[in-house]
């Protein structure tokens, strides 16, 4: 059975903390429920959002809409092909806990990702990256139901077309699919990704030379515990903002106005700036706008400091990018997902 709840808050279930509500709600456990469901949209007659951890929504406002709070459980080492471990979970699982699952059975790959908020379902949405891994580099496939035809749909990688923070069902096909589950190539052998963000001076500064994946795991939950707020003690979505890819000679004329200019190579005639710099030379890390503000140690992350609404921590970041923009001629693009 499917519970259909009438004007529900949404503030336990994002974090930012926004004290929203749904028109309706419901909470879908399995696939077996996926009937109902359509059933359930039916009769709604209203759009559908899917929410699986809620740490990458703007909420600005009530939602006029069938909310449906993704649970569908479960997670198995499926088959193993050519030294290839598939390991398939459902949409609904707490990634983080599918990391460290896959890594106490012997399953690598997924390390680098540990302590990324949210739902396995979710990861692909916006193709999760962290210390040089991207969901991309370790999916095999995923299944989804499409809420227009009510059919299965399995999805290679490829399908997915997967780029930086962006993927199928962010840009080509907003809202029409619901992932339920997710299989991914991992391996008995270790291989471990050290080359970013200083992942090799941690290591050494602790004296360990070559580390196990758990210890790779769990260090970098300390480094990313160091540096960006829980959002149970104070809401946010971590990076507020996509790093800007720009063409390679804009980079190199901004090198030469401001020499300090975090830039990394790209694709092909391409750079990636880092957004936080470009936010932190302009002085905004650590300030506020009523409670709407940016984290004080890491000026990509904005933060609700208590009352704020989306809708203020969206002017907040209008307020940032207008003023980047006038500094240095690039227009930051938000990266969570804003609803209504
Ligand atoms: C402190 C913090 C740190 C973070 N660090 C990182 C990081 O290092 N790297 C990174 O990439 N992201 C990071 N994020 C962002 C966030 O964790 C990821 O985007 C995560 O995948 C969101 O999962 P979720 O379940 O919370 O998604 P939600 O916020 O619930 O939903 C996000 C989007 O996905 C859609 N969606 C959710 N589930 C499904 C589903 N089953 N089927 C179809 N659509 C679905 C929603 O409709 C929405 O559009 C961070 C967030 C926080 C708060």
């Amino acid at each position: 059975m499917l519970e259909l709840q009438e004007n529900v808050s949404l503030q336990a279930f994002n974090s930012f903390g926004f004290d929203v509500s749904a028109r309706y709600f419901v909470e879908l456990n399995s696939v077996e429920q996926l009937d109902m469901l359509r059933q359930l949209i039916d009769r709604c007659g209203l759009p559908v959002l899917i929410i699986g951890g809620g740490s990458n929504l703007v909420l600005t406002d009530d939602l006029n809409q069938l909310v449906v709070l993704n649970r569908i459980s479960g997670h198995a080492i499926s088959e193993v092909e050519g030294g290839v471990l598939c390991v398939t979970a459902g949409a609904g699982e707490d990634w983080h806990s599918l990391v460290r699952w896959t890594l106490e059975q012997s399953c690598y790959g997924l390390e680098n990702l540990s302590l990324i908020p949210g739902t396995v379902g979710a990861a692909p949405m916006q193709n999760i990256g962290a210390y040089g891994v991207e969901l991309k580099d370790r999916m095999l496939s995923l299944e989804a139901y499409d809420l227009n035809s009510g059919e299965t749909v399995l999805f290679s990688c490829e399908d997915c077309q997967f780029g930086y923070r962006d993927s199928v069902f962010k840009s080509r096909y907003p809202g029409r699919y619901l992932i339920t589950h997710v299989t991914f190539g991992l391996s008995r052998t270790f291989n471990p990704v050290l080359h970013y963000g200083g992942l090799t001076g941690e290591l050494s500064a602790r004296g360990i030379e070559s580390p196990s994946a758990l210890e790779l795991s769990d260090l970098i939950c300390e480094v990313r515990n160091s540096k960006l707020p829980q959002p149970q003690q104070i809401g946010n979505a971590g990076s507020f903002f996509k790093n800007p890819v720009i063409p390679v000679d804009q980079a190199e004329k901004l090198k030469q106005r401001f020499p300090k200019l975090v830039a990394f190579a790209d694709r092909s005639g391409y750079s990636k700036l880092a957004a936080g710099w470009l936010i932190d030379q302009l002085g905004w890390k650590g300030r506020r706008e009523g409670d709407a503000g940016v984290y004080d140690k890491q000026a990509l992350v904005l933060v609700n400091h208590g009352q704020a609404s989306g809708q203020e921590i969206l002017e907040l970041a209008g307020n940032i990018q207008a003023d980047v923009f006038k500094c240095f001629g690039v227009m930051l693009e938000i990266e969570p997902r804003c609803y209504p």
